[in-house]
């Protein structure tokens, strides 16, 4: 089934260049040599040839590879999280949802370009999850592997699996800590503790470190969370992440 994937368009590409008789010499026009079997099921050439069929092979293989990656990556995540994280009541969010704040769409913009992540914060009721559950649904539409999760949730999914069920809580953290895009939803309502705070340090640390995007909601001005979670996780996301107040009025850095 793959192999017709990746040699239906490489016969037509050979017979366009067949016409024009510009058919490599080095490949014949297969476009390269030795064919082999992914772990994905995907057959490719193990050698590809210089030439622009060969090239354009190689990269429709590639582009393959990496899609069945991400949904390996994804299957993964819903396998150790379940499915359908996102709350119902967001389900079908979309940054159209808020066209009519031009504003806020363009800090979204700016921060999905420039930086590695979003700060939402505000009181309860002023849309934190709804635009945070919005940009992770643009993302997981594109195929990119995302997870949602209230905080509070996952640190006792974490602490469940230290009873032995299930996957570990390190496959879990794991996993937290390399899917592309995160939302931390009501980071700070967890009970704290010494243990909540390293974990939470990891979390987003790694992701600091990997470049992956990490959307924040939290009702808790920056005081109260460092308060709550650890100084040094709050410095760590205001220094990824682009800080917008929601309150109706929209302010960058609001401290
Ligand atoms: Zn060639």
């Amino acid at each position: 089934m793959n192999l017709m994937t990746i040699t239906e368009p490489a016969q037509k590409s050979y017979s366009i260049r067949a016409d024009d008789q510009t058919t490599c010499l080095d490949c014949h026009g297969y476009g390269g040599a030795w064919t082999d079997v992914d772990d994905f099921g995907l057959v490719h050439f193990k050698q590809y040839c210089s030439c622009p069929l060969g090239q354009s092979l190689k990269l429709m293989y590639e582009a393959e590879k990496s899609k069945r990656e991400e949904q390996s990556k994804q299957a993964e995540i819903d396998r150790l999280f379940g499915v359908a994280k996102i709350p119902q009541l967001f389900e079908k969010a979309t940054l159209a949802d808020f066209a009519k704040q031009p504003q806020l769409l363009a800090q979204v913009e700016r921060a999905e370009k420039c930086r590695q992540g979003l700060f939402l914060w505000g009181v309860p009721g002023t849309g934190k999850t709804h635009l945070a559950v919005a940009v992770l649904s643009e993302k997981l539409d594109v195929g990119t592997p995302g997870l949602f999760i209230e905080v509070p949730d996952m640190l006792a999914r974490i602490r469940e699996t230290f009873n032995g069920n299930g996957a570990s809580a390190e496959q879990m953290i794991r996993a937290v800590c390399e899917v592309d895009v995160l939302v931390l939803d009501d980071l700070g309502a967890e009970k704290p503790s010494e243990w909540v705070k390293e974990q939470l340090f990891r979390i987003v640390n790694t992701r600091y470190s990997n470049c992956r995007f990490t959307v924040v909601t939290t009702n808790l001005t920056q005081k109260e969370l460092a308060l709550r979670i650890g100084e040094r996780t709050v410095s760590r996301l205001i220094g990824m992440c682009d800080v917008i107040q929601l309150d109706g009025v929209d302010r960058r850095k609001t401290r």
